[in-house]
């Protein structure tokens, strides 16, 4: 079976990584690849420090897909010999002020109502796990089971692993022959063939395909190198500093990735102002923050959904869809690609999942029929 997987971003590589190792032949097609949301991404694993309050349907597919994560790292590193940079030691939540501490109740009581561990620490004890935190910090909670990947180190070996399937152009068409599926056409003219077609585009459209209702938003993160070049902190850190989120990652080279700004201004540079308050806001929980050097500052749009739940569904015979992965993609992924590769292949989802999981849960029942143009 002859699959195309149009969108190289964390989603459509690890469908991709799935369907060949199961033995298909695959395409991968991508002007950028790996160059969208997934380039952004801090990486944060949290099904427990992410959640919020009435995502119930949402929620037990973080929490699979942060259980499977470990097994995941392995096949991958099992099957191309490179082993992902995956940190699997505790996320500390820190609340910078006492009004803050607030934040910090509510997250406690969401957790225990979900039946979920919680451990709340004193500020001295949250330094004595992470000693670069600053020493008038209000309080804080530790998540052993919230971790962290690079996404950048895991595409880049998913795109060694899919070299030879890839193919570097836009697709502006899902081509259909008498009515069934047969390939899409590039923007080149060129037409790619193939039995199914999985749209993994993030936000992108195609032609031929139904309308997804989604939407951009944008988020500024900053890299950073600690002065000295060790690293500063060795838990990603998420704060809470005048009811501000922000989130501070460490990756195994010394970096630093700084976040959590979230836009909807429909502006695809980054913002000055978010940029200015996250640093703020990373130096008052971590003051080691001011002697760091700039790697980078970039902006990226997360593909979200009305209700922060992702579209996986086969919209019709030979193509399936699987976007809207908003805040939770790189976490989602080991259950992404496994499910997305089993539409791909004739497989159902458990019917919950596909209730869960439907486009048509934002139509009325209906799939949108009028076909977009491609953008
Ligand atoms: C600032 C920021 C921080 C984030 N932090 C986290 C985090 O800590 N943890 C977490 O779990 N998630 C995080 N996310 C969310 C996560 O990055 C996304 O949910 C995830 O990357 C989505 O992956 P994707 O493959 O669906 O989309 P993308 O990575 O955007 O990939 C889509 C790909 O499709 C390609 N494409 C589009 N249209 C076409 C076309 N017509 N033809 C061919 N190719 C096409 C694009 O070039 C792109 O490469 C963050 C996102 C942002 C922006």
């Amino acid at each position: 079976m002859h699959i195309l997987v149009v969108g190289a971003g964390i989603i459509g590589l690890a469908t991709a990584f799935e369907l060949k190792t199961a033995g298909h032949t695959v395409n991968v097609i991508d002007p950028d690849p790996a160059g969208g949301a997934s380039h952004a991404a801090a990486g944060m694993l949290a099904p427990a420090a992410e959640t919020v309050w009435g995502q119930h349907t949402l929620h037990p597919l973080m929490v699979q897909a942060a259980a499977d994560y470990p097994q995941f790292i392995d096949r991958i590193e099992a099957i191309t010999g490179e082993r992902p940079d995956y940190r699997d030691n505790a996320t500390l939540v820190v609340a910078a002020e006492a009004a803050d501490r607030q934040a910090l109740n509510e997250l406690e009581s969401l957790q225990q109502s979900l039946g979920l561990r919680t451990e709340r620490l004193l500020g001295s004890q949250a330094r004595a796990a992470e000693p670069a935190l600053a020493a008038n910090i209000a309080g804080a909670m530790r998540f052993a089971d919230d971790h962290q990947v690079d996404p950048r180190s895991l595409t880049a070996i998913l795109l060694r692993y899919l070299h030879a399937e890839l193919v570097r152009e836009q697709a502006i068409e899902v081509l259909r022959e008498a009515g069934t599926i047969s390939g899409v056409r590039l923007a080149s003219g060129r037409v790619v063939e193939g039995h199914c077609v999985v749209l993994a585009t993030g936000l992108g459209a195609l032609a031929g395909a139904p309308e997804l209702p989604l939407r951009p938003v944008y988020g500024d993160i900053v890299r950073l190198r600690p002065h000295g070049g060790r690293p500063l902190i060795e838990h990603t850190v998420r704060g809470i500093v005048n009811r501000r989120p922000v989130y501070l990652v460490p990756r195994r080279d010394g970096s630093l990735v700084l976040g959590a700004s979230s836009r909807e201004d429909g502006r695809a540079e980054v913002n000055i102002g978010a940029l200015h308050t996250l640093l703020d806001d990373a130096r008052r929980l971590v003051p080691g923050v001011a002697d760091a050097s700039l790697l980078e500052v970039i902006a990226r749009a997360r593909p979200g959904t009305e209700d922060d739940v992702p579209i996986i569904e086969r919209v019709e015979q030979g193509l399936v869809v699987s976007t809207g992965y908003f805040r939770h993609g790189i976490l989602l992924t080991p259950f992404a690609a496994k499910a997305t590769a089993t539409l791909a292949t004739g497989g159902q989802l458990p019917a919950a999942q596909q209730t869960t999981l439907s486009l048509s849960r934002f139509t009325g029942g209906h799939l949108p029929a009028q076909p977009v143009e491609a953008t």
